[in-house]
């Protein structure tokens, strides 16, 4: 069984391990009073979330171990819903050493396994999946955007969305339960239209979230940008270029061009995953051909493809690179503007475009090259303030389509019990997303919103 006992007390460092001003131990369970206690050498906890200062001392010896901040929460008014302890030391190695092996010698304390507050915090009810989820992405935010975005599903926007969804849902379910045991006394005959238009309408809802889904998933994750184009036309000193702004992550360049290269960027707040592909052409030796493949691969799951053309070649839109420039979706960019001017080019496919001008040998176009691959992370992963929250996981995404799948199936069948059960799954299915899945408060529901009283 792999449930937390909640008689025991865990602590452990919560902040980043290593070298820091100040240290942070979190204690949470019955005994972090007496472990604050026995520590500080105070005959009880300090007030209520108020900071006092204590020298901390290993109990059984009495050695000054280091000096520091108190606080105590006491249940259920803490993160975890159960009385918590901190202690905030220096953030030496040593010093931490010292307050955790304290810890672990006193009586009914262990060491907590990872992620064991907030999975306390969950049981006791203090924070749903999606407001877990939500602290999850924050500690791992690395852009503005995505700090946002954690930011908004940690103060449960998607759980209130679901939940609403849910209580409606609930509701409807309550009427046509009603109507089933009580079909022949005096409850309204023409509830069921009325009651599979509400259902239309809300798989309609839930399935116009599904549909703007990817961004949420693209802002966690980062846009996945493929750069391709014919060998030799520039892509791996774009990528290089780009890698050297500012704003970079990460350069994790390795590897050679016949392979991927990943590299991180943050444009403007949002994450941005741009891999360097293998030249595209009709590969001679094995392993280059391979390169092709796996650049053909990374083009076909990229959100948005930059095509590079080579304006030094002879024909820069020859038969193996003129497909890729004609894909509509993609940022078609002519390289080495220096040697050949885009307007020297035909226009490209059906929308007759001409390419970007870009010179990375003189730097001529790179803002604007910029600040057009810019607009368009933005536009795959930007979610609007007034839009409705993001689903950030395809866990959000199997749940929100599986209701879709019983919304849809319960406006088709063709018995009220059918309907009923079909709604019930739906609700099932919709509870999974904040990580309720009982349906046990529809009898509540039946007996708050009829007063049937028999
Ligand atoms: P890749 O094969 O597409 O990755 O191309 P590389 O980035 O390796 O570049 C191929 C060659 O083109 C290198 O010798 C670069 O120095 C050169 N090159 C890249 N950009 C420019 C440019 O804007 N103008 C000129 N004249 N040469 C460039
Ligand atoms: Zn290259």
């Amino acid at each position: 069984n792999d449930a937390p006992d909640p008689a025991e007390t865990i602590f452990a460092l919560s902040t980043a391990p290593g070298r820091a001003g100040v240290a942070v131990v979190r204690v949470s369970g019955p005994r972090a009073g007496a472990a604050l206690c026995a520590l500080t050498g105070r005959a009880k906890p300090p007030p209520p979330r108020r900071a006092v200062w204590a020298r901390f001392r290993d109990p059984a010896s009495g050695e000054a171990l280091d000096d520091g901040l108190a606080l105590f929460f006491p249940a259920p008014h803490s993160f975890t819903g159960e009385d918590v302890a901190e202690l905030h030391g220096h953030g030496s190695r040593a010093t931490v050493r010292a307050l955790l092996d304290a810890l672990a010698a006193l009586p009914g304390l262990t060491p907590a396994e990872p992620g064991a507050f907030t999975r306390r915090a969950f049981d006791a009810g203090r924070l749903d999946l999606t407001a877990v989820e939500g602290l999850a992405d924050l500690i791992d935010a690395e852009t503005a955007a995505q700090r946002r975005q954690a930011l908004r599903q940690m103060d449960g926007a998607l759980a209130r969305r679901t939940e609403g969804w849910r209580d409606r849902l609930v509701r409807a379910l309550a009427h046509l339960e009603a109507t089933i045991d009580f079909s022949d006394e005096d409850l309204p005959e023409a509830l069921l239209p009325d009651l599979l238009a509400d259902v239309a309408a809300l798989s309609a809802e839930i399935a116009a979230d599904l549909a703007a889904s990817p961004r949420g998933e693209r802002l966690r994750d980062g846009v996945h940008v493929a750069v391709l184009g014919p060998p030799n036309a520039g892509k791996s000193s774009l990528v290089n270029a780009l890698a050297r702004r500012e704003a970079a992550i990460v350069s994790a360049i390795a590897g050679t061009t016949r392979d991927v290269v990943e590299v991180h960027l943050d444009l403007d707040g949002f994450p941005v995953v741009l891999a360097d592909t293998a030249g595209l052409r009709d590969a001679g030796d094995v392993i280059e051909q391979e390169g092709v493949r796996r650049a053909r691969a990374r083009a076909e799951a990229a959100d948005l493809r930059l095509v590079l053309l080579d304006g030094g070649a002879a024909d820069p839109l020859d038969p193996a690179v003129a497909p890729l420039a004609a894909d509509p979706d993609a940022l078609v960019v002519l390289n080495k503007t220096d040697l050949r001017a885009p307007s020297a080019l035909p226009a490209l496919g059906t929308g007759g475009r001409r390419p970007l001008g870009l010179s990375l040998e003189t730097g001529a176009g790179f803002a604007a090259l910029l600040a057009a691959l810019t607009d368009r992370v933005r536009a795959l992963a930007e979610a609007g303030a007034g839009s409705p929250p993001p689903l950030t996981r395809a866990r959000h995404r199997h749940a929100l389509a599986d209701t879709v799948a019983s919304l849809d199936r319960a406006r088709a069948a063709p018995l009220p019990e059918l309907v009923a059960e079909d709604l019930r799954l739906a609700a099932r299915a919709l509870g999974r997303v904040t990580g309720r899945v009982d349906v046990e408060d529809l009898l509540d529901v039946i007996f708050r919103d009829f007063c049937i009283g028999k």
